[in-house]
């Protein structure tokens, strides 16, 4: 069974006094296998962020079928949420809060009882554990994006989402984050990525999938599309 299967899905928001607005997603099909790490390319306006959240939750559908490690988010939408731990594009992070702080709150939000929590397992994962005391408003740009995995992560979904990772960031940071996605990966969790950088995503995923104008247009192992090109 695939990690996440999204069949005819159709966005149109809502444009001004009712009237019909943009069609984000005009019926985009495509599984993402279990244990890959899966990019969704395609440039600013494609429909990425709109996939994104609808598979959230945050953006309501058109029409179409998601399902998430096989649950309906119509259906079952509470397990469906539960499977997937999302990386929103901007770090948002009360700047009085430590690192621990932020993980027990989104554990409590989960309802994970103080003796189930991970919270340092899941610094060390981040390489945050000498900053998990520290103030969020003292961390680096790089340290923030980690907390934010770190926080996707809390309730130990099998899928983790990222959107546009490395989104004006430098080189170096760049590189440190695809590491941390790949030892994520290593470990068992599945990675789906949007980006627009197609060194990102030739770099880091095992599978393709190019979006532009709403529409999938490639969907294909990083190897044979590479080799098309
Ligand atoms: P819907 O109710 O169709 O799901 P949302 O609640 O997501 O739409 O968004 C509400 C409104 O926000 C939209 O109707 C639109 O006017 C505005 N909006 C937000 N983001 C964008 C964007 N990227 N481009 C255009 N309009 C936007
Ligand atoms: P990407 O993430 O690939 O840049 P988006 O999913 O953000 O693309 O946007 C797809 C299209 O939908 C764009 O034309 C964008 O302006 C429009 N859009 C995104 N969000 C909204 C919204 N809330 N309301 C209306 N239009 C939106």
């Amino acid at each position: 069974e695939a990690a996440i299967s999204i069949r005819n899905l159709v966005k149109r928001y809502a444009g001004a006094k009712g009237a019909p607005g943009k069609l984000a997603l005009d019926g985009v099909s495509f599984d993402v296998p279990r244990g890959q790490i899966f990019g969704l390319l395609g440039p600013n306006g494609a429909g990425k962020s709109t996939l994104i959240n609808t598979l959230a939750g945050l953006v309501m559908k058109t029409s179409g079928e998601v399902a998430i490690w096989g649950f309906d988010i119509d259906q079952d939408t509470r397990n469906a949420k539960r499977a997937i731990g999302i990386v929103p594009q901007e770090v948002v992070f009360d700047p009085f809060f430590t690192p621990a702080e932020v993980l027990e709150i989104q554990a409590g939000y989960y309802g994970i009882t103080k003796a189930a929590r991970r919270t340092a397992e899941l610094l060390a994962a981040v390489h945050l554990s000498d900053k998990a005391n520290a103030y969020a408003r003292t961390l680096s740009g790089g340290m923030k994006r980690r907390l934010l995995i770190a926080k996707a992560m809390v309730h130990t979904p099998p899928i983790l989402v990222l959107d546009e990772p490395t989104a004006g960031v430098d080189v170096e940071l760049r590189r440190q984050l695809w590491e941390l996605v790949e030892e994520l990966n290593a470990e068992g969790v599945t990675v789906v990525l949007t980006t627009h950088y197609l060194e990102e995503a030739e770099q880091l995923c095992d599978r393709i999938a190019i979006i532009n104008h709403g529409r999938l247009i490639a969907n294909k192992p990083t190897r044979e599309l590479l080799s098309m090109a």
